[in-house]
């Protein structure tokens, strides 16, 4: 599979979708998810075009890769979640590929909390 620009996330990087950004480097973005599944859900993406983990693991750069993980960190001390700021914690989720029902084909990693968020998984119905 090759990275479609067309996807949701690229036009949200475009400014072609409205998205709240709040926060933001030289290689990453983060805005609120739209559909939250706890008080704090935001999505860090990198700004370039990769499909997954799997795809930003093996080829993004060293640069890109420490960016990125930065801005994960500095998202979970703004929204106030990070046990640095006060905050109860959070955890952090990426979906790659059909195995984990990764629906948007553009690299992305949820931070959640703000609450009780549960153990791990719920292991869907078989
Ligand atoms: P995933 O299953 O990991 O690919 O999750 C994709 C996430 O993107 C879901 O949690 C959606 O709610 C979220 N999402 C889809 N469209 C938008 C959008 N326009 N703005 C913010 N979040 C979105």
């Amino acid at each position: 599979m090759t990275y479609d620009s067309d996807n949701i996330f690229a036009k949200i990087l475009r400014g072609e979708i409205p998205a709240e950004r709040i926060y933001e480097n030289d290689v990453a973005l983060a805005f609120p998810d739209i559909n939250p599944q706890a008080n704090v859900h935001v999505l860090i993406i990198p700004k370039g075009g990769y499909l997954s983990h799997d795809d930003f693991s093996q080829n993004a750069t060293a640069v890109e890769k420490t960016g990125f993980t930065e801005a994960i960190g500095e998202v979970a001390r703004i929204t106030g979640v990070a046990q640095s700021v006060g905050g109860t914690g959070y955890r952090l989720i990426t979906n790659s590929g059909e195995a984990a029902d990764q629906e948007v084909p553009h690299y992305h990693v949820h931070l959640l909390g703000g609450n009780r968020i549960g153990r791990m998984i719920t292991p869907p119905k078989s």
